[in-house]
C-alpha cells in the first residue's frame, strides 16, 4: 500500500486565488510521482474549485440536513468527489470544544455517506499519552461495527508536536512506542502528524506509520512537493 500524504491547509490560504495557486504548484509539482497517494484538505469554500487532486474535508456534521446553521453535511462532501474526512483533530477539541462523543457521531455519518474517515487523536504535553489515546479510540469508535473499522483511518498526533503549538520534535523512535500502543487497540491505517516536513517523514513511514498528515508545511509547496518527492 503507498502511503498516504495528507495536506492539512487549515484555515488557509486567505483568498480564492492563493488556493488555486498553491492548489496548482503542488498538482504540477506531483504530477509523475506514484510513491504516494496524495490528499488536500482545503477549507470547505475551495473544495469546489479545486480538481484533478484527492481532496478531504477538514471536519463535517452528523446530520445529512436540517435545521443546523453553518454545518456541512459528508453527503454534501460526497457530491463534490471528496473522499476523506478529517473529524477530532485537536484544534476542533480545543477551540471548538467537540467532544468525544461527537466526534463519534460524525465518523458515523461519514462511513454512512460512503466516505473514510480521518480520526484525530493524541495527548496534550504533560498528559499521559497511552491514557488518552485509549479513552479516545474507545469513545470514537464505538459502535463501529469491524468490516467499517478498516475504512477509518486513525491520524496519531501529539498535540505537543503540532507546528503552531509547543512544535516539538516527537522523534519517529518515540512515535513508534505510540503507535505499537494504539496497534493493540485499532489494527488498521495508522498515520502520524505533528511537525513533518521533507526531512523527517521517511523517519515516521520506516517505524511503520502507513502515511503522514502535514499541516504548516503544506502550505509551502516548495517543501511539500520535496516531502513527496523524498518519500
Ligand atoms: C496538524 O495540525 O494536523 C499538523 C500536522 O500540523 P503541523 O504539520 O504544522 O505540525
Amino acid at each position: 500500500m503507498k502511503p498516504l500524504i495528507i495536506a492539512n491547509w487549515k484555515c488557509n490560504p486567505k483568498t480564492r486565488k492563493d488556493a488555486e495557486e498553491l492548489f496548482n504548484k503542488v498538482k504540477n509539482g506531483v504530477k509523475n510521482t506514484q510513491k504516494a497517494e496524495i490528499v488536500i484538505a482545503p477549507p470547505f469554500v475551495w473544495l469546489p474549485i479545486l480538481r484533478g487532486m484527492t481532496l478531504a474535508a477538514q471536519d463535517c456534521a452528523w446530520e445529512e440536513c436540517g435545521p443546523y446553521t453553518g454545518e456541512v453535511s459528508p453527503q454534501m462532501l460526497e457530491g463534490f468527489g471528496v473522499k476523506y474526512v478529517i473529524i477530532g483533530h485537536s484544534e476542533r477539541r480545543i477551540h471548538f470544544k467537540e467532544t468525544d462523543e461527537m466526534i463519534n457521531k460524525k465518523l458515523k455519518a461519514i462511513l454512512k455517506a460512503g466516505l473514510r474517515p480521518v480520526l484525530c487523536i493524541g495527548e496534550k504535553k504533560g498528559e499521559n499519552a497511552k491514557t488518552i489515546v485509549s479513552g479516545q479510540i474507545e469513545t470514537d469508535l464505538k459502535d463501529i461495527a469491524e468490516k467499517d473499522l478498516e475504512k477509518v483511518i486513525i491520524a496519531y498526533e501529539p498535540i505537543w508536536a503540532i507546528s503552531t503549538n509547543e512544535g516539538e520534535i516527537c522523534s519517529p523512535e518515540q512515535a513508534k512506542a505510540m503507535l505499537n500502543f494504539i496497534r493493540t487497540k485499532f489494527n488498521h491505517r495508522i498515520i502520524y502528524g505533528g511537525s513533518v516536513d521533507s526531512k523527517i517523514v521517511n523517519g515516521y513511514l520506516k517505524v511503520g506509520f502507513e502515511g503522514v498528515l502535514v499541516g504548516g508545511a503544506s502550505l509551502r509547496p516548495d517543501e511539500f512537493i520535496k516531502l513527496i518527492k523524498n518519500v
